[in-house]
């Protein structure tokens, strides 16, 4: 027998109890190992008869004095009564629809009978009661009842009976984890643990029961992505000379002085691209810390070194963006750069205006013959019509945007591509390691110099008039303002939207102003007028979704007014805010809300008392889980059941027993093929 012998091989499963277990997914042995209780009932040792309350989850160790069967006439449902007693008392017994109850149980014997007490006039009452013989055993054993979710059909009863079989079989299928692991992170053996969690002796050992198998998940999925480093380890990659004087240049010639991690984190990435094997590194710095910059420099040197590379962006707004920022930083250079969205195509070294459909063409063309060096876009540039003649360097902008697919789909336009991922959400170390895999990590901890710390506030409903009011001031000094609202157009629940907002402030608040709008269902040469007019102060307030959530450089701008607030993660918040405070001018956000929850409120409070990044994103994890923090991409991490990224303390034993479990897995082959199905587990889900 082995985890995954089918379920039937188990006593009292024929075909029709198959297929209820099927219903609930549990076709092996190990599907039922794994069904883990999600609850367990706490009937540790019996209560005298006389003590039983109303309400009470409770077990009795009692002698069946009566017991019968009777069908009942209002309602036609088998009504089984007993009347059991023990020395201090007797009790009434019912279950319904349960007539082989009364074939079971013998008048004059004894079990132990657990459920919920219900008292009625004639005194307290146990309603459908699971029972079991009172062996020695059950009346001194301190028992946790598991509860487990079931189908119709099936009852818990059944279940635990199953599990039990299950868990006498698992005592001969030998740990992939060896002694040496299970000590050096004191953990109880797979046998031990499954029992753990299923039937506890007590609290503790349900815990540890619990941390073998969260250790197992996380352990697997770290030794997984260690043993895929290794491997990137051993391919082939352009090697790509770091240019120092022209890099050198290159950063001299900036308006500004790199802050101290932007060049750690450059002269990282730099290094990696001059290694034989393809770097894959994960470029993390909070909101305004200053990528783009660190990324050209990488794209630059690729572009020295006569290799081409790509830029990827979420949306056209942000792909224009990088396309004039990142064409303005090289200007002074001979590096041919396009941009290829789905409607907007560009080269920075164009002579005349040419029709977009055969400029479109034209780059298609260019690519393939290596004469452009840089292409920045969307998703269109994952497209089959584009080659490439050499890719050297991809780079994904706010990586958490793209799916696994789209990442690799990148990585497959050329042949030991070198691969870098930005990212504004900040990540603890040891969970990008768990998230990403086979990563390294960078990090910009730091904002350029100069920046004042942005001023956020929760406005109450009654001070929105003085909100206006500054903004006013604001917008009189020089100054820009961003309206975002969670809705293009208002629904039902009368929430804040884009075009209502537009409307009210346009033409009763700020009528003196200009106000523009933004929101994803415009045409795209319609955003990129809205934000072009905002970028030229042709725009005072713009009012927007969360289209302007990430990488939009406005450093004008500095007033962040956010309505419904509610209705945004922390994360999510955290990049609004840092749509302002890009430059030196002081900047403010303000939140607003119609919420009362107090959790809401708590929730927005702690945004407003917190600028890191990385507080709010940890926050966030805890609050909304890694789903909602790291985009929908990662909503549910493959090979993590029981064990949350949260769990910090074992995700670090898992990390280190993982790598030492690399060096090893020559002398661990139960591990070797324990990792092997966990593969294929993962590339299944
Ligand atoms: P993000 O990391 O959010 O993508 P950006 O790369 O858009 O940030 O940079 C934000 C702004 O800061 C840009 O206007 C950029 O020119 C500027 N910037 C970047 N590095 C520095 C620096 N070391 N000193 C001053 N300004 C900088
Ligand atoms: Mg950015």
């Amino acid at each position: 027998m082995e985890l995954n012998s089918p379920i039937f091989s188990l006593n009292n499963v024929g075909p029709a109890i198959a297929k209820k277990l099927k219903k609930i997914n549990l076709n092996t042995i190990g599907d039922l190992l794994y069904h883990i209780p999600f609850r367990h009932e706490d009937f540790r040792g019996g209560m005298p008869i006389k003590d039983l309350q109303d309400g009470l989850t409770m077990s009795v160790a009692a002698k069946v004095e009566l017991i019968g069967s009777r069908r009942s006439f209002k309602t036609r449902k088998m009504i089984t009564e007993a009347l059991v007693s023990d020395n201090s008392g007797s009790l009434r017994i019912v279950w319904f629809n349960q007539p082989y109850v009364a074939k079971i149980i013998e008048i004059g014997s004894d079990w132990q009978f657990s459920g919920t007490v219900k008292s009625d006039m004639l005194g307290p009452q146990l309603v459908n009661p699971t029972f079991e013989k009172k062996s020695a055993q059950v009346v001194n054993a301190a028992k946790f009842i598991p509860v487990y979710s079931v189908t119709a059909g099936l009852s818990q009863k059944l279940l635990r009976f199953l599990v039990e079989q299950a868990l006498e079989q698992v005592k001969k299928i030998p740990d992939w984890l060896s002694e040496d692991i299970l000590e050096e992170n004191d953990l109880l053996p797979l046998s031990a643990a499954l029992n753990a969690v299923h039937f506890p002796a007590d609290k503790h050992d349900l815990e540890n029961g619990f941390k073998r198998l969260k250790f197992d998940e996380l352990f697997l999925i770290q030794l997984r992505a260690e043993i895929a480093r290794r491997g990137r380890l051993t391919q082939k990659a352009s090697v790509l000379d770091f240019k120092e004087k022209e890099i050198k240049d290159f950063v001299d010639k900036l308006p500004f002085a790199l802050t101290k991690p932007q060049k750690l984190s450059a002269w990282e990435i730099l290094k990696d691209l001059s290694k034989q094997s393809p770097m894959n590194r994960l470029l993390s710095g909070d909101v305004g810390s200053g990528k783009t910059v660190v990324a050209a420099m990488a794209l630059y040197n690729t572009a020295l070194n006569g290799l081409q590379s790509v830029l990827l962006a979420p949306t056209e707004i942000l792909a224009k963006q990088h396309f004039d920022n990142i064409t303005r930083l090289l200007s002074h250079l001979d590096v041919p750069i396009c941009l290829y969205t789905r409607t907007q195509f560009a080269k920075n070294n164009l002579e005349e205006n040419i029709e977009s459909k055969k400029l479109k063409k034209e780059i298609v063309e260019n690519l393939k013959e290596g004469k452009i060096a840089l292409a920045i876009g969307t998703h269109a540039l994952l497209s089959d019509k584009i080659e490439f003649k050499k890719l050297g360097l991809a780079i994904v902008d706010e990586q958490h945007r793209f799916g696994v697919e789209q990442r690799n789909d990148i990585k497959q336009k050329g042949k030991g591509v070198h691969f870098l991922s930005l990212t504004a959400t900040p990540i603890p170390r040891s969970l990008a390691l768990t998230l990403y895999g086979d990563l390294d990590l960078s990090v910009i901890d730091e904002l350029p110099l100069g920046r004042k710390s942005i001023m956020t506030r929760l406005v109450e409903v009654y001070n929105r008039q003085k909100a206006y009011d500054f903004i006013r001031a604001q917008i009189k000094q020089g100054r820009q303002a961003f309206v975002v609202c969670p809705l293009i157009e208002n629904d039902s629940n009368d929430k804040k939207s884009v075009l209502a907002e537009y409307e009210k402030l346009s033409k009763k608040i700020f009528p003196d102003f200009k106000v523009d709008f933004l929101h994803g269902r415009l045409k795209s040469k319609d955003k990129e007028a809205a934000m072009n007019k905002f970028k030229n102060k042709q725009t005072d307030i713009l009012v927007s979704t969360s289209v302007v959530e990430v990488g939009i450089d406005i450093p004008n701008a500095s007033v962040m007014m956010i309505e419904g607030a509610e209705r945004f993660g922390l994360a999510q918040l955290h990049q609004f805010r840092g749509r302002v405070g890009r430059s030196i001018h002081q900047s403010y956000c303000f939140l607003f809300t119609d919420s009362t929850s107090e959790k809401t409120l708590g929730r927005l409070k702690f945004f407003e008392g917190n600028l890191s990044g990385f507080k709010l994103a940890q926050k966030d994890l805890e609050d909304r889980g890694p789903g909602e923090v790291y985009g929908t991409a990662q909503s549910g991490v493959a090979g993590l059941q029981l064990a949350k990224l949260t769990d910090y303390t074992i995700v670090k034993m898992a990390r280190e027993a993982a790598i030492k479990a690399a060096d090893n897995l020559d002398k661990l082959p139960l591990l070797k093929q324990k990792i092997k199905s966990f593969e294929k587990q993962v590339h299944l889900e």
